[in-house]
């Protein structure tokens, strides 16, 4: 399986990386996308990816850092996306929950993600968080031309799943479905297509139960929500594990 989001480079996972693929690989976990967050992690990501085997990266600005960026910050993101092992760009998009940038910057630090995708025929790892219609509206503002869209760590209802479906993007869940308190996310993993989901960790964020309790969080445990999710999804693991598979290699163009 492949972890589609993980920030491997933050420095709870970065010191100890050799140790964490490998406790990754024997898992079942054998591909990463590490997710740039900011100037210095895009750089460090796809350092890492270059000298790894099926790691792969993505590069982007956070919606939190916002009001922070240039353009020479837009210039030195579009250059690095132009990179070998660059499959994405993200994560971009908006978040009104912790608005720590203002709305209007996020919104156009996220279009100036999307002209760079369109630029470069690159899929976006969007985040979204308390701005759902938002996220949306920049979407269908923007138009014609992106790839492909995947909505990260996806946290809404049925009808917004629905609306993400319906215009052929993808979403994809972290262990945060297997909390106790996420029967929303339950309802709406019962009800999107298995082909459009894929799988993340999140990492270093957010274990999954039954190993919530383990601080830092790692793609090895990403094992624990694909079993939930086959389960839930009444599909037996193994067909669960390669058409997730699948999907994210399609979609990230990974060959
Ligand atoms: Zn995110
Ligand atoms: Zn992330």
């Amino acid at each position: 399986m492949i972890d589609t989001h993980c920030h491997l480079t933050f420095e709870e996972l970065e010191k100890d990386i050799e140790a964490v693929l490998e406790r990754s690989v024997n898992a079942g976990v054998t591909g990463w996308i590490t997710i740039g967050t900011d100037s210095e992690h895009n750089e460090k990501a796809a350092k890492l990816a270059q000298s790894h085997n099926n790691m792969y990266a993505a590069v982007g600005i956070h919606p939190h850092y916002a009001k922070n960026i240039t353009a020479r910050d837009i210039e030195i993101l579009e250059q690095l996306a132009t990179g070998e092992k660059i499959v994405a760009i993200g994560e971009t998009g908006l978040d009104f929950h912790y608005n720590l940038s203002p709305a209007q910057q996020q919104k156009e630090l996220f279009i100036k993600h999307l002209e760079i995708a369109k630029k470069l025929n690159l899929p976006v790892v969007i985040h979204s968080r308390n701005a759902f219609d938002e996220t949306i509206s920049v979407l269908d503002d923007f138009g014609s031309g992106i790839e492909k869209v995947v909505i990260h760590c996806f946290s809404g209802d049925i009808q917004q799943a629905k609306v993400v479906i319906d215009r052929g993007y993808y979403v994809s869940f972290t262990g945060v479905v297997t909390f106790h308190s996420a029967d929303l996310a339950r309802d709406v993993v019962r009800n999107v297509a298995a082909d459009r989901i894929m799988l993340e960790t999140d990492c270093p964020y957010m274990s999954p139960a039954p190993v919530r309790k383990q601080k830092i969080n790692e793609p090895a445990l990403m094992i624990h929500t694909a079993k939930f999710i086959a389960d839930l999804k009444g599909i037996d693991f193994d067909s669960f594990a390669e058409l997730t598979t699948k999907t994210s290699k399609d979609f990230f163009n990974l060959s």
